[in-house]
Parts: structure tokens; sequence; C-alpha cells
């Protein structure tokens, strides 16, 4: 017999935090070509790798090998590089080009779990990230997220915190059809019944990797440091500062930074308030847009938001009341306390 999943506290008591993170989304999608940066007598040969949006958790080693790739292309394999950024994927990054033998240094203002890269879940879905018309740009989007799913399902789970885990999604949850195009994850299957939530009503189920990313970032930061890789911190004022690296090229994985750095005005936050619980380890995702719950190792982690625009990174009270009575009100408990609903 399945075992029924278990019901999560949602109670005042089991309420950690709450935070906000400020997703690095793009107008037409990530970036990842070659750029030759000039300014006065200076020259750098720049890989861009930014604009993940909503899932650069998703994207980071499929994109990490594709930029790694251009920098072979342009400097051959084994000169030094300079890896701008140091969140999920800065890190993946300076860990493949690492591993090809190149001497890399990362400069970034902060690092690991001190970036947006910490905040996130993760769940393996490309959700909150512009999808280029169907065409070649599209396959090449859908071939990234099918590689960055083969390299994280050989990496060694335990040591990665990555699980597959079942999904739910109750009956009305948003469908967006290109979030499965890749083949990466299987069309969700409608259910009469869901094991979990107050109603049993239905809805649809499928399985998702999940990366716990604090222990994810740790790996990628244990890698990087274990092959005598610098990161170093540092806050880049203006271009005229990258172009003074030493290092020929750079690969820039600035994210949201990437606006001002190189004046690229696709680039906007997109903030996401979160609720964190004391750690459940649940074995399941409940997955409704952006109204999430996820059991990360750390913390029960309650979404959330999409907001567009906004990079204030306080969380409003509003917001917090508001998806916590959304998760108690699914699983039926009382919307202030999160205690079962007395019986009528
Ligand atoms: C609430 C929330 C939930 C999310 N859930 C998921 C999920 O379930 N699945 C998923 O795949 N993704 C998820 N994401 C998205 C994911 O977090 C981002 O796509 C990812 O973190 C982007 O990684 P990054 O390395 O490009 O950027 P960041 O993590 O923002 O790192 C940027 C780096 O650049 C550095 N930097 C920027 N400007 C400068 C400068 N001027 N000088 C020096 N350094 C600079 C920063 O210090 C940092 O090191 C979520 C995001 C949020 C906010």
């Amino acid at each position: 017999m399945s075992q029924v999943p278990p019901v999560p506290d949602l109670s005042d008591a089991a309420v950690v935090r709450a935070i906000a993170g400020i997703r690095p989304c793009r107008h037409g999608g990530l970036r990842l070509e070659t750029e030759r940066v000039s300014r006065g007598a200076r020259t750098k040969t720049v890989i861009h790798n930014y604009g993940h949006g909503g899932c650069g958790v998703t994207l980071a080693l499929g994109c990490a090998q594709a930029a790694a790739d251009l920098v072979v292309r342009e400097v051959g394999a084994g000169a030094p590089v300079a890896v701008l950024g140091a969140g999920v994927v800065g890190l993946s990054t300076a860990v493949e080009l690492s591993a090809r033998g190149h001497g890399v240094t990362v400069y970034a203002s902060e690092a690991g779990p001190a970036t947006t890269s910490g905040i996130a879940g993760a769940i393996w879905l490309p959700t909150g990230l512009d999808f280029p018309e169907p065409g070649p740009e599209r396959d090449r989007l859908n071939a990234l997220l099918r590689r960055s799913d083969e390299l994280l399902r050989a990496c060694d789970g335990e040591r990665w915190g990555i699980e597959t885990l079942p999904v739910y999604e109750p009956a009305g949850a948003p469908f967006e059809s290109h979030l499965f195009e890749s083949g990466a994850v299987e069309l969700p299957t409608e259910i009469a019944e869901l094991p979990v939530g107050a109603s049993r009503g239905p809805g649809k189920t499928y399985e998702s990797l999940f990366m716990h990313t604090p222990r994810f970032l740790r790996t990628l930061d244990d890698l990087l440091r274990s092959q005598g890789d610098p990161i170093v911190e540092r806050r880049f004022a203006g271009l005229d500062e990258v172009l003074a690296l030493e290092e020929p090229v750079a690969v820039n994985c600035l994210a949201l930074g990437s606006r001002e750095l190189f004046g690229d005005d696709a680039m906007y936050p997109a903030r996401g308030v979160l609720v964190h619980l004391r750690p459940q380890p649940l074995g399941y995702v409940v997955h409704d847009g952006y109204r999430y719950m996820f059991p990360r190792n750390d913390a029960l982690v309650l979404g959330g938001t999409f907001e567009p625009g906004v990079d204030n990174p306080t969380p409003p009270d509003e917001t917090v009341r508001e998806i916590l009575a959304h998760h108690r009100r699914f699983f039926g408990l009382t919307a202030d306390a999160g205690s079962p609903q007395p019986a009528r």
C-alpha cells in the first residue's frame, strides 16, 4: 500500500522568516554569446551567460558547458579566464572551466548563499523565462534544458542535494505547455484525486528534479576551492574595471548586474516573496504557478510571487500573510494559526 503524503505544519510556531529574492529576467530570453567589448584602447572578449530569470538553477549546468565551449573557441584550451559573478551560473561556469584545465578567478560582490541563487527553491522547470519564437533559438534553449537535466541526473544526488520528487498541481493551476516541450520532464498526468490537500479534488502530477540550493551551491564552492581557484570579493562600479582585468577573456555571469555594467536594458527584476518554515521532509512538491511548496533541506519554502519590475527586497507583510493563508486553505488549516479546522 502506498504511503499517504504527510500534511505540513504551517502553524505560526513553524514560521521562521519571510524573504524576497530578485529574479534576473530578460526580455527576449537568456543571453549566451560572445561579444568583443572595447573602450578606448582597451578590448576584452566577453562571453555572456546571464538572464536566466526564474530558472537559473534549472539551466546552470547546461549553460556552463555552452559558455565554456565559447571560451575554448575564443582563446583555446587552458587560457586563464575571469568569471564575473558567483551565483549558481557563475560558480557552475567556473567549475566547468576549471575541470577543462583553465586557471579561473571568480570576481563577485557576493557569493553562493548570499546571492539570489541561495534563495531559489529549486524545482527543475523553465519558469520565469522568455522562450524565443519557434526556430533555431528555441531549439537551442530546449537543447540546453535537456543537457542541464542530463548533467543534474548524472550528479551524486546526496553530495549535490538533488532528488526526484513527485509534483502535485491542483485543478486550475496554470498549465504552460512550453515548460515541458524540451521533453526533460514528462507531461503532467491528470488524476481524479490529489493525495495532498484538504479537498482531495482532481489535479495533475508529474515527477521533477529538485535541487536543495544551499547544498548545491556549497558543492560548487567546494569543487572550485579544491581545484585552487579563488573567489575574489569585488564589486565592479563600471565597465572600465572589467576591461582592466588581466585575464584575456571574461565570462559575464553578473545577472542583473549586466544591466548597468554592459548596458543591457532588456534586463528587468522580478521579485519573489517566500515564507520559510521549519524544515519538513515531506517528500513532495505542491505547484500552483508561483503558489508552491518546496521541502528544501534547510526550510519548508512557501511561495510566492512573481512581480516584474519590483526590486525592493523587503517582503511586504500583507503578501506574507496572503501566502500563508493560501497554503493553509489548501491543506484545510485555519487561516490565522494554521491549526486543523475545527470539526463542524
Ligand atoms: C523566489 C525565487 C525562487 C526561485 N525558484 C527557482 C526554482 O525553483 N528553480 C530555478 O531553477 N530557479 C529559481 N529561481 C531563479 C534563480 O534563483 C535565478 O535564475 C538564479 O539564481 C540566477 O543565477 P545567477 O548566478 O545568474 O544570478 P545571481 O545568483 O543573482 O548571481 C549574480 C552574481 O553577480 C554578482 N554581481 C552582480 N553585479 C555585480 C557587480 N557590479 N560587481 C560584482 N559582482 C556583481 C552578484 O554578487 C552575484 O555573485 C528563483 C528565484 C527566486 C528569486
